[in-house]
């Protein structure tokens, strides 16, 4: 099977369409990720994301619903707090964990008795959701533990031959994995950081934890636990006041035939001046939606990464230091 992918239109909604009712896995675009759909009532399909990416059994999925979907047919009880998120922040980057209904597939939560659920905003995965009208089960669309996608040719390259369809909606603006906020208790939790900051969650319910796994306490976000993001090359990754000691490895490493590239910011990359240069963009956004593509991009070209973090470490550069730190462990 060679993998197709195709514009969002009449034609490729109404294939996905029928590949979605038939158990099989379709890719389409989001503005964090690309994510791999399957109809989430769904035992066969749900199971099936699982076998295609290689992903760990105990790492569930979130739920992706059209912004007219009726949320209380799947999840148990919404919070005051989580209705005004919801009012603020969605359709958008944001997931929110719920007691769940259990009317999906049991397959989706692995076992948990909670239901991440997600409103996505890039306009073809609306098109696509609504025209599928069903709620859509999606972990982003790339080999387990590899770089997510944020574009189809990166779905392609991870997939090609697994699925029959990309749906092709140009780049993620957003480029990293949505915020995971756990609302099912007093007070919302983050679980996994993301564009929607601790700051953005603050500013409309007042206060928001965050998650820290505790030695020996079960994981509340299963995924947290697994090595991701990574590169197929050999990465290290340095502190924004370590960039002389980044620069000095980029300098042995090419000196021993080790063809390096240092990844960072362009202030950074102004300050280091080297030739080898994974420019990551000036703003937080950029620096967000530049990341994967960077890393992607990197492993094709390079057999070592010197990451170096940026200097700011708060607000939307709290989810880019969690994927770079992945990314980059060895
Ligand atoms: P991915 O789809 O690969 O971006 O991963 C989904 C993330 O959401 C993982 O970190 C999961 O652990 C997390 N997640 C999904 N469902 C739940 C749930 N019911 N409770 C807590 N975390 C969840
Ligand atoms: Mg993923």
């Amino acid at each position: 099977m060679q993998t197709l992918i195709l514009p969002i239109d009449e034609f490729s909604l109404e294939k996905s369409k029928n590949l979605i009712q038939n158990d099989k896995c379709v890719a389409f675009p989001t503005e964090t990720v690309y994510g791999l759909a399957a109809n989430a009532f769904s035992d066969e399909a749900v199971k099936s994301i699982f076998e295609i990416k290689g992903r760990p059994t105990d790492n569930p999925l979130i739920v992706h619903i059209h912004k007219d979907y009726d949320l209380s047919s799947l999840v148990s009880f919404i919070p005051e707090y989580a209705k005004m998120l919801a009012k603020a922040y969605l359709p958008g980057p944001l997931t929110m964990v719920y007691k769940s209904k259990g009317t999906v597939s049991k397959f989706v939560s692995c076992g948990l008795d909670t239901l991440a659920v997600r409103i996505p905003s890039h306009k073809g995965a609306q098109e696509f959701l609504k025209y599928i009208n069903l709620p859509i089960a999606a972990p982003s669309a790339n080999v387990s533990k590899h770089v997510s996608p944020v574009t189809a040719e990166h779905v392609f390259n991870d997939l090609n031959g697994k699925i029959e369809v990309v749906l092709d909606g140009g780049k993620c603006s957003g480029g990293i994995e949505s915020t995971v906020l756990d609302c099912t208790g007093n007070e919302p939790c983050i679980l996994r950081s993301g564009l929607i900051t601790k700051e953005m969650i603050e500013k409309v319910v007042g206060s928001c934890l965050v998650y820290t796994p505790v030695e020996g306490e079960k994981v509340r976000s299963p995924g947290m636990k697994y090595k991701h993001y990574s590169p197929k090359c050999q990465t290290e990754l340095f502190l924004f006041d370590e960039y002389d000691k980044a620069k000095e490895l980029y300098i042995n490493k090419n000196k021993n035939g080790v063809k390096a590239y240092i990844l960072c910011d362009d202030e950074t990359a102004n300050i280091v001046g080297v030739e080898n240069i994974l420019n990551l963009g000036k703003t937080e956004e950029e620096i967000a939606m530049n990341l994967y593509d960077m890393l992607r991009i990197g492993e094709s070209k390079a057999d070592f990464i010197i990451a170096i973090a940026p200097k700011k470490q708060d607000g939307v550069m709290v989810g880019v230091m969690n994927r770079l730190t992945k990314a980059c462990k060895s």
